[in-house]
């Protein structure tokens, strides 16, 4: 038997269900508040990732699936949705009309890396992006979507991380406060931060490894080298956050993405996911529209883990099965085929109706639909064929009630409605 590959998962009726309301109740929200849908393919040229996820990340470093394709251009499963997004804008001028334009995705991802709890090779992440809105205030309006997005959804037990990364100006000083910081203490880091210590010194703020993560405690804070705009921005953040009764920790070692990162940073964490703490993660790239080769324009977003989403919500996908509105026991040839017009009649007005096509005795009939916890049978056979009329059982009253045969499709449906 061929099984699926590690890291990869199905999503099965009974499960699928929760994905589903899920996923309305996120794009209801998004929707309202403004947000349009944009879709992307799944695999993009290499170098979109690699320029704008930055060669010095895990996710370039280890994690992509990329492959050459039959022509040998390298090309790449997408391990998350911004580049793309930005490519998008960028490539259809989509800011010529107006800068100011609200997207999100929801779809797959894919990263190499090692399966765990909350951490697959395919997951699934819902993505919002906001480009051409330089105010810290819309980073809050982020935060709070999320926030109000997680308690729609009955998730308990999280909290928000927020952090500024500056701005080029004011970055050059906190990485090199960052490098002296690391150099004593490069003893206790892991051969890639070594490496990213001077290269790249934020990389190692986000390290996994628990001995970086110890080294890291006493690092400089960023927010002590912000610049005086820097600065007032991220007051502004803190006070609307606290205004709109979002609450939050200044989390001084987070940090996401590369040098195209400016300014509110963000990630919502839960104590209830062991080590895959991260639910959803965001902040401001103002530098990578001008990056990937478009105009000036800033821009900020966040991405949510959907698996992870699922795990912590306390919604149930029960909650949301379908079960058949009515199960149609014919008995007889000339009633089933009979019964086979009203079913089909009957989903096309919206109601959910089963039908037993081997033949089956009543009582295994029945015994179907008790399986299937439908709301009503249908029983015909040779009998009421004869008298024009079914017989339409209700299984949680137990009444019955005779139902002539001419008019039935719309007779069920009044009844059932
Ligand atoms: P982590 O710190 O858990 O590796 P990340 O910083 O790599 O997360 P992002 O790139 O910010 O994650 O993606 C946003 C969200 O997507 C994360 O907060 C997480 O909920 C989810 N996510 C990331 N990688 C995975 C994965 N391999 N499997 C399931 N969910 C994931
Ligand atoms: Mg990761």
């Amino acid at each position: 038997m061929i099984q699926l590959i590690r890291g990869f998962k199905d999503i099965l009726p009974g499960e699928v269900e929760l994905w589903q309301a899920v996923e309305k109740v996120a794009r209801e929200l998004l929707e309202d508040f403004g947000f349009k849908e944009i879709r992307i393919p799944i695999v993009e040229r290499t170098e979109l990732f690699a320029r704008s996820i930055g060669e010095d990340t895990d996710i370039v470093e280890k994690e992509m699936y990329t492959f050459p394709d039959r022509k040998g251009d390298l090309i790449t499963l997408r391990p998350e949705a911004t580049a793309s997004i930005v490519r998008a804008y960028i490539q259809h001028r989509l800011y010529a009309k107006d800068p100011v334009q609200k997207f999100y995705t929801i779809g797959p991802m894919f990263r190499r890396e090692r399966p765990q709890k909350g951490r697959y090779r395919q997951f699934y992440q819902i993505n919002a992006e906001i480009f051409g809105v330089q105010s810290g205030l819309v980073d809050v309006q982020l935060i709070f979507l999320l926030v109000r997005l997680f308690a729609r959804l009955e998730v308990a037990d999280v909290i928000t991380h927020i952090n500024s990364l500056g701005c080029p100006k004011c970055r050059p000083q906190f990485k090199a406060a960052l490098s002296e910081f690391f150099a004593s203490v490069s003893d206790q880091l892991c051969a890639d931060c070594i490496r990213r210590k001077d290269r790249n010194p934020l990389r190692v703020l986000d390290c996994k490894v628990p001995a970086c993560r110890a080294a890291v405690a006493d690092a400089p804070a960023i927010i002590d080298h912000l610049c005086s705009e820097c600065k007032a921005d991220f007051d502004e953040v803190q006070n609307m956050l606290q205004k709109l009764g979002v609450p939050f920790v200044v989390d001084k070692n987070l940090v996401r993405g590369l040098d195209y990162y400016a300014r509110t940073t963000f990630e919502i964490q839960t104590g209830s996911l062991g080590a895959q703490n991260a639910v959803a993660g965001g902040g401001r790239y103002d530098g990578l529209v001008s990056e990937l080769g478009g105009p000036d324009i800033p821009a900020t977003g966040f991405a949510i883990g959907f698996d992870r989403l699922t795990e912590l919500t306390g919604l149930a996908a029960s909650q949301f099965y379908r079960k058949p509105d009515i199960f149609v026991a014919a008995l007889g040839d000339k009633s089933r085929l009979l019964a086979f017009e009203w079913i089909c009649a009957l989903g096309d007005e919206g109601i959910r109706a089963e039908l037993d096509f081997a033949g089956k005795s009543l009582k295994s009939q029945m015994k179907r639909a008790d399986r299937l916890a439908a709301d009503h049978v249908l029983i015909v056979g040779d009998d009421e064929l004869a008298k024009g009329e079914a017989i339409l059982r209700n299984m949680k009253t137990k009444d019955q009630a005779s139902i002539p045969l001419d008019g039935l499709v719309e007779a069920i449906k009044n009844r059932i409605y």
